[in-house]
């Protein structure tokens, strides 16, 4: 069955090719585009459509790219909101906080962690999040972890084994021991329900030999890498990344012109988290920097109990656009086409034909709105693969 989707007032397409450089949003107005057999079959002027099977009358609204969140920590039990008011109240947010999670999660069982990850997963959709990507990294054994990256292999495909996200108390006077544990039984009972591997390259957390030597291991074993990298200070993550050919290095708060070079120079996406900054009051990474550079810049949430515990892609925009000086087109680009690049995924992220048919139509005229009106509940209705959760508007046939 084909579905028309006419009368849309701005149709952002973000088609690869059509400009260069992370500048290539596209949008149309008064445009159409048809779905078929869950991929996007047509788009152009709404008074050229052809006919099709249903017709949805968007009423003038905007209709854009569902969001692709590169970077979630969504396989948790447990909450830190006592945490997130004691650092409101002056305490430094500290990579260590983390543990506390680690402990409650640990506590849980398959289906409390299984209940959680569906109810974040619902949250991210009704707010236009189409494609998501979700780490493990709060088991920290080997059978935690495991049960991880299964639990969220039956949500996505976008699975990152994260093993490497601190070293657990049990193994304080044996970092060396964790490392190769990491990189070995641990890393075969995940490697089977993961696509990516990442790292936490921090201070407090693991460091640059360390930290390359779980990205090794982990494309050994055919895992893709990713980097937790230069968020709490300047450090050796972004090169790592780059050197490794990391498909994305997130948060990047930190850079020295080294670091921008690398970005800008590679295939490596720069990742920025911005309500990680809004959650742990702490300065934004210079998005225009990157940008003038030349790096590709994506947007997620982090979405986590500990450093930003927001599924909303929206609000990360509106904090780009007000706080980061990217333009409304630039973030509403990296927060759907840079996450596909970060996820190295061609099918999502953008609306050109054969694309995926993830479509987000907003309750507001343009793009825009989503900075323009920050904090109100702007989605009207999402397609995921061809499928339509509309309400409110009419379809007919
Ligand atoms: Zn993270």
């Amino acid at each position: 069955m084909s579905v028309l989707i006419t009368n849309i007032g701005e149709l952002v397409t973000n088609q690869p090719g059509e400009r260069a450089g992370a500048a290539e949003f596209a949008a149309a107005a008064g445009a159409a585009l048809v779905i078929e057999e869950g991929l996007v079959a047509w788009t152009g002027l709404a008074s050229q459509a052809p006919a099709a099977d249903q017709v949805v009358d968007a009423g003038g609204r905007a209709v854009l790219p569902g969001f692709v969140d590169s970077h979630a920590h969504l396989v948790f039990a447990g909450e830190r909101g006592a945490e997130f008011a004691a650092r409101m109240a002056g305490q430094p947010y500290q990579a260590g906080g983390i543990r506390s999670t680690v402990a409650a999660t640990r506590d849980a069982t398959d289906d409390q962690l299984r209940a959680n990850l569906r109810k974040l997963a619902a949250e991210m959709l009704a707010q236009g999040i189409t494609t998501f990507e979700c780490k493990s990294g709060y088991g920290l054994t080997v059978p935690d972890e495991a049960r991880s990256v299964a639990i969220a292999a039956e949500f996505t495909p976008e699975v990152t084994y994260l093993g490497a996200h601190v070293v657990p108390p049990e193994f304080d006077a044996d970092r060396a021991g964790y490392v190769d544990l990491v990189c070995g039984a641990m890393l075969d009972a995940c490697a089977p329900h993961a696509k990516w591997v990442d790292v936490f390259c921090e201070r407090g957390a693991f460091g640059r030999d360390e930290a390359a030597a779980v990205l090794a291991a982990g494309q050994a074993a055919g895992l893709q890498a990713r980097v937790h990298a230069n968020q709490l200070g300047s450090g050796p993550g972004v090169q790592l990344a780059t050197a490794v050919g990391a498909a994305s290095a997130d948060h990047c708060t930190h850079l020295e012109d080294a670091d921008v070079d690398a970005l800008a120079s590679s295939d490596t996406v720069a990742t920025l988290l911005p309500g990680v900054e809004f959650s742990t009051r702490q300065p934004y990474p210079d998005a225009r920097r990157l940008l003038d550079a030349g790096a590709t810049v994506a947007l997620a949430t982090d979405c986590n109990p500990g450093s930003c515990f927001s599924s909303s892609m929206a609000w990360c925009i509106a904090l780009a656009v007000r706080e980061m000086h990217m333009t409304t087109q630039e973030a509403v680009w990296a927060a759907t086409a840079g996450g596909a690049r970060a996820l190295r995924r061609t099918d999502v992220g953008h609306l050109g034909v054969g694309a995926r048919a993830d479509l987000v139509m907003l309750e507001a005229p343009s793009h825009a709105y989503l900075a323009y009106r920050p904090g109100v509940p702007l989605v009207a209705g999402f397609w995921l693969n061809g499928e339509g959760v509309i309400e409110g508007i009419q379809a007919g046939s």
